[in-house]
């Protein structure tokens, strides 16, 4: 989403009539996108862009801190003289505006408003011809925020409520994006299953299948479910729609009830299981993957067992892994942390020892099958290779040339390398 969230700030600034700099220290003005998820993300940009303010402060040039940092601790941030502008997700997309009225008045430096008048959408048409990564791939942001305040989370108070954006909007972008060239998308928001219960709008199932039936979308992912909202209606229209990615990304977030109750999530292990028990049923082939935390304050060694458990009894193609860390302003940094940071990093690396063992053997569960896979770039290690995704969302590499990228083409697996699947192109 930050991803999406820069582009539209690019866009912006080029508007009014700002020009990237061939490198960050040459910048007048260097923006920072920040993520608050976690405190080491926000520890270590802080110091870098504490390094990066003694350079610009001698040259007069300014340093703006937007996205959910800035949100979090926008006000300390300035006071503090670590930026001169902090801007909320609420009005990043602006940014061209804001930074041009501040230079030009020097007063107001800081914009972290969530009141709805203020919202800047996401959907821009203009985006369409002006981004600089990929053609073929584009992100379509459907939602904004998020109102489901799991205990450990500080999304819902940095990106505020949930705001759906309207169907007709997104899905004339979708098509005017593949009349454009694009052949993938991804389908953002915090919660997508949530789409549209907000204003009403249809429902996220339907949004999915809509963009399907876009000619030309050869592609389509989508990030992030959320189990307690995940219904078996998005399987139906993924199972009839052959474009629509076979990975699903729900995370479980623990294998404990008991934790997930502190979490807030909503559902329980018996919930998830029955999810991917219909996903089994209705999908031929399909991934799965998670997140997961470990060391969630009163987390015991009885229910980090039962996390095991159940990873070994999913087998998630992939799973990514944190140990809990405490984020203030949320409703669990009250609790009491049972762990230390040493015991949480153990249980962390028992989770990782294990899921990568399992992810090797959902990989060489692919050899000798056919898959169909858009090609991204050069593989790293070689120049007659490249590299490629699955609708299954594995790595793939296989011999090939530039005129590949972008490109859906068809391989059989031929074995595993690491984590990567090799393959032998046969169409
Ligand atoms: S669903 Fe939960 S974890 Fe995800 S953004 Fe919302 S509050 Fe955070």
């Amino acid at each position: 989403m930050n991803k999406n969230d820069s582009e539209l700030m690019s866009l912006s600034l080029e508007k009014h009539g700002f020009r990237a700099s061939g490198s960050p220290l040459d910048a007048d003005i260097a923006v920072y996108n920040t993520c608050s998820v976690r405190e080491h993300a926000e520890n270590r940009v802080i110091s870098r862009i504490r390094s990066h303010r003694k350079r610009m402060r001698d040259r007069g040039g300014i340093i703006v801190i937007a996205g959910c940092m800035a949100q979090r601790i926008g006000e300390q941030l300035i006071a503090a003289g670590t930026a001169d502008m902090v801007i909320g997700p609420y009005q990043s997309p602006d940014i061209g505006s804001l930074v041009s009225r501040y230079l030009a008045g020097r007063e107001r430096h800081s914009f972290l408003s969530q009141e709805q008048g203020d919202f800047s959408d996401r959907i821009n048409p203009d985006l369409v011809r002006s981004v600089e990564g990929p053609e073929w791939h584009r992100w379509v942001t459907i939602t904004h925020g998020c109102e489901n305040y799991c205990s450990y989370c500080i999304v819902p108070f940095v990106r505020g409520k949930l705001i759906s954006f309207p169907s007709g909007r997104i899905l004339d972008y979708i098509r005017l994006l593949a009349a454009n060239g694009a052949r993938e998308i991804t389908l953002l928001g915090q919660n997508v299953n949530q789409y549209g219960t907000d204003t009403g709008d249809i429902p996220f199932y339907r949004l999915l299948e809509s963009s399907a039936r876009v000619p030309g979308i050869e592609r389509i992912n989508f990030i992030t479910s959320h189990p307690k909202d995940f219904i078996e209606e998005i399987l139906h229209v993924i199972r009839d729609h052959s474009n629509i990615s076979r990975s699903i990304h729900l995370p479980l977030q623990s294998g404990s009830d008991r934790i997930l109750g502190l979490m807030n999530r909503g559902y329980t292990v018996g919930d998830y299981l029955r999810i991917i028990e219909k996903i089994n049923a209705l999908l031929p082939d399909y991934a799965v993957s998670t997140d997961l935390i470990v060391g969630f304050p009163g987390e015991t060694e009885e229910d980090f067992s039962e996390t095991l458990r159940s990873v070994e009894r999913i087998r998630f193609d992939d799973a990514f892994t944190y140990a809990y860390s405490p984020r203030e302003g949320t409703p669990a940094f009250s609790l009491p942390e049972t762990l230390t940071r040493d015991e949480k990093i153990s249980r962390l690396e028992r989770l990782i020892a294990l899921q990568r063992e399992i992810s090797r053997g959902r990989l060489r569960e692919r050899i000798d099958r056919v898959e169909d896979t858009i090609i991204e770039g050069f593989s790293k290690k070689s120049d007659d290779r490249v590299r490629g995704r699955t609708y299954l969302n594995h790595n793939v590499v296989v011999r090939g040339s530039g005129d590949d990228i972008g490109k859906k083409i068809r391989i059989r697996i031929d074995g595993v390398i690491g984590a990567t699947l090799r393959g032998t192109r046969i169409a």
